[in-house]
């Protein structure tokens, strides 16, 4: 009885318990076996892709392990990249690349003559891709900042180079046993960029440790002038990154001709802090580990130690705050060259941030963007290089203070502006993650056709065979000249000796002065040439043709200041000079076009050559200028000055000087009655029109009004926009009567 009761009930048992195992089977096997599409695993990661590295170590620069023993384990290179599914196969030269000591630092022009002249360009056919790496005794950035590591572009961007010795001495007087790690993660760090990978994938694992994108110096901290690590470094690529290199096309991931740049956008003025908010559970390393996971996940179980992976938590930091400005020529010469970008910051809010003289987009901190007017697209300015800086301390902005920078633009990928039309530029600085970005108002640029036989004639050493902008100067441009040997600079030469009074022909004399002051290092021999002090003072002379180029020429010479004479660099104007013009014969300056209160304000008065007085018919269009000033009430007038370029910087802001006063002198008389009315001047720096033509210079030699606080209805009713002089007919001077 007992049996039978039971006895129907036992096939239904063991089908429960045969459909339980075969679903539990089932899971397992789906867990274990079924591909995971989002891959953000060490353990699901398939392998995609195989990379060649070449890398090349400077005289006296030991090869850094690529396999590190750490607790009996060991930690290698290929281990770190296959976990996201790259292969990679290391091929140290044995080469020692030539390098004499007295050289200095090696900085983006050494890197890239030295990769010209040793990266071989033959792929081994098995890889995908070959990457050039170079191991330097010490690496520095434009502005002579000590760096861990620079990412650079060797046409098909490809290039890196860490400074192994850098992170030795860094390191050796407290944390000597994490240095040959560190030089590893460096290296393992600089070759993420070169697939594309940012800092902003990095997430910090359960017990606090930040991966392999987080820049080092997020990782350690000094004290007392010595490095040491806050933890041990963890040697894994993060999820974002896994997933990436499991997903992404090639062309996103492999350097080469056909791929894309990399991505800007690499950090933040806090990104240290910001990335410790976002964490990620620890890495999967065995199927088993994530086929576990994957059922825990399915079952809502949360493990203990896997917080929701990649979830930035609200950030705990104080919100960022930053004033950006920028300023641009607003018309610029044929084709668009030189373009300088005035990149102004103001640290509004409580805490110091780390962008003292990091406003270069190279940083990655500061973006420039640019479109086309009337096109919604912004489309960004891609640098030749990234830099990793070596540590903060030398850059924080203190709250209320504020920094500058004038940045070239010449060059992202290809020429920002091959073609004639209006522009808009603008600035990106890139906040917390889950904050606004601060950009900066849009500045107008125009960007004009030649349209003189002169201005042909300037153009023509930028240009290839079909009217484009040839790609190979604009590279020589942004390197400064640099990458060439002498031999390669002629073209170069004759252009400024040709058309050295045009604003071209001052960027290309920027050029060649630069690269007098700080040839580059000759990769065969290792040798650093002297500078050429004597050709850098003869290129020097009066190059202030464009508030850009004085601008650079200032920042230039600031960078040599070290080894210059004085007397060279005591002829840089600050680049608020450059900008905004002297507002008194000491050379004081105050903002005019960079100050955003300040709006232009009725006609451009124009002069007559070499003349400050006005001529009719300016002097009877004044009363009632003066007049309709008053009516709108204006708390404060600038009167700005303006010349042609011919005649010496300095004659020319003596000028533009003389013809602001003339006009503010004029108004007075006409019954202005404002308590400020502020003169300044210019000088050639700001033409309306770069042309050699005596139109442009007509156009060019000018005063403008600038008001703050105006009623608004301010603009003067039916005014023409400019009031040109009846001039005598035109007896040029000898230009030596001008100097
Ligand atoms: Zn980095």
């Amino acid at each position: 009885m007992r049996l039978s009761l039971r006895y129907p009930k036992r096939p239904s048992w063991r089908i429960a318990i045969a459909t339980a195992l075969l679903t539990a089977s089932a899971l397992l096997g789906w867990a274990l076996l079924w591909p995971d599409s989002s891959c953000a695993q060490p353990a699901c990661a398939r392998q995609r892709f195989s990379i060649a590295i070449e890398v090349d170590a400077l005289q006296q620069v030991p090869v850094i392990p690529f396999d590190v023993p750490v607790q009996g384990q060991s930690v290698s290179l290929r281990a770190i990249m296959s976990g996201g599914g790259i292969d990679t196969a290391v091929t140290p030269d044995n080469l020692d690349l030539p390098y004499k000591a007295a050289s200095g630092p090696l900085d983006r022009a050494d890197l890239y003559r030295f990769a010209a002249a040793w990266g071989s360009k033959t792929v081994p056919s098995d890889s995908d891709a070959k990457v050039y790496a170079l191991l330097a005794a010490a690496l520095v950035s434009d502005t002579g900042e000590p760096l861990f590591g620079i990412m650079f572009d060797v046409k098909d961007r490809q290039g890196f180079a860490v400074a192994p010795p850098t992170t030795a001495h860094q390191f050796s007087e407290r944390d000597p046993d994490a240095v040959p790690l560190l030089q590893l993660r460096t290296f393992a760090h600089e070759l993420l960029h070169a697939l594309n990978r940012r800092h902003f994938d990095a997430a910090q694992m359960s017990d606090g440790r930040l991966t392999l994108e987080a820049p080092t110096r997020c990782i350690s901290e000094r004290e007392r002038g010595q490095w040491f690590l806050r933890e041990p470094p963890l040697m894994d690529i993060s999820p974002a990154t896994i997933r990436f290199f499991q997903t992404a096309a090639s062309r996103d991931i492999l350097p080469g001709e056909k791929s894309s740049p990399f991505s800007s956008r690499r950090a933040s003025p806090t990104e240290c802090d910001e990335l410790r908010t976002r964490t990620a559970e620890d890495p999967a390393r065995t199927r088993w580990q994530l086929a576990i996971r994957r059922l825990h996940k399915l079952f809502a179980i949360r493990s203990a130690a896997a917080a929701e992976a990649e979830q930035a938590e609200p950030s705990e930091t104080e919100q960022t705050a930053v004033e950006l400005r920028i300023q641009a020529m607003p018309a610029a010469y044929p084709l668009g060259y030189p373009i300088a970008i005035r990149v102004l910051a103001q640290n509004v809010g409580d805490e110091a941030l780390p962008i003292k003289g990091r406003l270069n987009p190279s940083y990655g901190v500061v973006r420039i963007e640019y479109r086309r007017a009337g096109s919604e697209e912004w489309s960004v300015v891609e640098p030749l290089a990234w830099f990793e800086p070596v540590g903060d301390e030398y850059a924080m902005l203190s709250p209320g203070e504020r920094t500058e920078q004038t940045v070239p633009i010449y060059f992202g990928d290809g020429w920002t502006f091959p073609q004639p039309g209006d522009y808009e530029v603008r600035a990106r600085l890139q906040l917390e993650s889950d904050a606004e970005d601060a950009a900066s108002e849009p500045v107008q640029i125009r960007v004009v056709d030649a349209h003189t036989p002169d201005d042909e004639a300037a153009l023509r050493p930028l240009l290839n065979n079909g009217r484009r902008l040839n790609d190979e100067i604009g590279r020589l441009l942004s390197f400064g000249g640099r990458i060439v040997s002498e031999e390669g600079l002629t073209d170069l030469e004759a252009a400024v000796d040709q058309h050295g009074d045009t604003a071209l022909g001052s960027a290309l004399r920027l050029t060649l002065v630069s690269q007098r002051l700080r040839p580059s290092i000759d990769p065969l021999t290792g040798e650093r040439p002297a500078p050429d002090l004597t050709e850098a003072r003869e290129l020097l002379r009066d190059t202030c043709t464009d508030s850009g180029v004085a601008a650079l020429k200032k920042q230039l010479l600031e960078r040599h200041a070290g080894g210059i004479p004085s007397s060279l660099s005591n002829r840089a104007e600050t680049a608020a000079t450059a900008w905004d013009g002297i507002s008194s014969m000491r050379g004081d300056s105050q903002p005019t076009y960079s100050d955003a209160a300040l709006q232009a304000w009725g006609p451009s008065l124009h002069f007559c050559l070499n003349e400050s007085q006005m001529r009719e018919p300016l002097r009877a269009a004044i009363p009632r200028l003066a007049k309709e000033l008053q009516r709108i009430k204006p708390t404060r007038v600038v009167i700005v000055g303006h010349s042609d370029y011919e005649g010496s910087c300095r004659y020319n802001d003596t000028l533009g000087m003389h013809r602001a006063d003339a006009v503010r002198r004029a108004l007075v008389a006409g019954g202005l009655r404002i308590r400020r009315i502020d003169i300044s001047s210019l000088g050639e720096r700001r033409p309306l029109d770069f042309a050699s033509s005596s139109a442009a210079h007509d156009l060019n030699r000018r005063v403008e009004i600038l008001v703050e606080g105006a009623s608004p209805d301010s603009e003067p009713t039916a005014a023409p926009s400019r009031l040109a002089p009846r001039c005598l007919p035109e007896k040029r001077d000898a230009p030596e009567d001008r100097v």
